[in-house]
């Protein structure tokens, strides 16, 4: 390995640096705030599973099993994936533990990196972070119609504008396979106009033809059948109803007839959150969150029928969306004391005392690595702190601390026994 690559991140790998964190924890923060308020509970699953999970369950015949995995072989000789999406993890802990017996419905939500071995480039990353939420054992499509909500409020509350949620159905089983035969037809008479890829997909599998984005294949898709044209009853009627709750509850929507979302799983509802990027109306917008219904995906990985319904938002996406907004993000914690020391003594009883401060939940700063008095108060003075409280050489001797007034000025002498005390009554004082 040479010197440049070990000094560098991996390909498509970043580090979210200190000054960024501020932007996740604020998203994350509002999913959470979210998740308690419509009911979901947090579940963390293992970063890797067997392979065989996502082979079975988000297929293999899609990008992200055949091209975008990344898998190894351990040392005891399981093959194990890193998981390119949460959905088929979380379904596997919701059997192996059982919660089918728990009242349904179960709401389910996680936070966490994902890896899919993608060409890196702009808002495309091999780890990126995703928020998910999922809801088992329900049919009704007012749940399609919540998830969608939920993941909407998400983006809302960081003050998106123009956002709009493309929505579909590819129906079931039901009908699907029908619908697939009559593509198939419609794609064989037009075979030698498709690209490569969409010939292969026309024997493999053909909905992914109508998501296709090569330029040869548009003519060609604008033409092609359309599935909610040949949705059986009951899924026409579950799209028909939660197209009702969506007008209901005032979502912005627009149907898609191509939107079919490239995993095998999704059943009836399929949807994407897209938000235009500021001052680049031109460029196209950016899919935010996707997800859908995957009744069947229960059957698949453990032969157990759960309806569900969920979606995952891709977090640095939205980060770079907030950046580019200009969105305000809340400040470092607001100090309100800075505790500043000079010399041997005091530096190991300003530690204490700083405990104590914590203790008692004053908000304080402190610069224990520095040494001189000045460039500590500078820092107590950039903090916009109210109070600094000093312990010099003399003081730290004395078991006295200095009680600095930053805005007035002026300083008292008081015994560090107090000094907790002391503070608590002046930041009364000045509420
Ligand atoms: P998906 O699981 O493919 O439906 O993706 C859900 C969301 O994750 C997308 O809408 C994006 O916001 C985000 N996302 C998907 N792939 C990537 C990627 N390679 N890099 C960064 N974000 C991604």
């Amino acid at each position: 390995m040479g010197k440049k690559q070990r000094l560098q991140s991996p390909s498509g790998m970043h580090d979210v640096l200190p000054e960024d964190q501020k932007y996740f924890d604020k998203l994350y923060n509002i999913a959470e705030n979210l998740a308690s308020f419509y009911g979901f509970e947090k579940i963390e699953t293992p970063v890797m599973e067997f392979s065989e999970l996502y082979e079975k369950g988000t297929g293999l015949n899609t990008d992200i099993v055949e091209k975008q995995m990344f898998s190894l072989k351990t040392k005891g000789g399981d093959h194990l994936a890193l998981r390119p999406e949460f959905t088929p993890g979380i379904i596997r802990a919701f059997i192996q533990h059982g919660m089918m017996s728990l009242p349904q419905p179960v709401k389910l939500f996680s936070i966490g990196s994902v890896f899919r071995y993608e060409s890196p480039q702009a808002g495309r990353f091999r780890q990126f972070r995703q928020i998910d939420f999922e809801v088992f054992g329900e049919k009704s499509p007012a749940i399609d119609a919540q998830v969608i909500q939920v993941f909407y409020n998400l983006l809302s509350e960081l003050k998106f504008k123009n956002l709009i949620i493309e929505v579909n159905s590819i129906g079931a089983n039901c009908c699907r396979h029908y619908f697939k035969k009559i593509l198939t037809s419609y794609l064989r008479s037009r075979l030698n106009s498709l690209c490569l890829d969409c010939k292969r997909r026309a024997r493999e599998n053909p909905l992914r033809f109508l998501d296709c984005k090569e330029e040869k294949c548009q003519p060609i898709k604008v033409q092609a059948p359309q599935i909610i044209d040949h949705l059986c009853e009951e899924c026409h009627n579950h799209f028909k109803e939660t197209l009702e709750f969506l007008d209901e509850l005032g979502l912005p929507y627009r149907l898609n007839p191509y939107l079919v979302r490239g995993l095998d799983y999704y059943t009836k509802t399929v949807f994407e959150i897209f938000a235009d990027a500021p001052g680049q109306e031109n460029i196209l917008p950016i899919a935010l969150v996707g997800g859908g219904r995957f009744d069947a995906l229960g059957k698949v990985i453990g032969n157990k029928d759960i309806p569900a319904c969920g979606a995952a938002a891709g977090v640095e996406r939205i980060v770079s969306l907030m950046k580019e907004n200009k969105l305000r993000v809340g400040p470092e914690m607001k100090r309100d004391v800075f505790l500043a020391q000079v010399g041997g003594l005091s530096k190991r009883k300003s530690l204490k005392l700083f405990e104590e401060l914590r203790q008692a939940k004053i908000p304080v700063a402190e610069s224990i690595s520095k040494d001189s008095l000045k460039v500590q108060l500078a820092r107590a003075d950039r903090l916009g702190v109210r109070y600094a409280l000093i312990l010099g050489q003399k003081e730290a001797l004395e078991k006295t601390v200095i009680l600095r007034d930053m805005q007035k000025g002026t300083q008292d002498t008081i015994k560090i026994e107090k000094a907790v005390h002391e503070i608590k009554k002046c930041l009364k004082r000045k509420r």
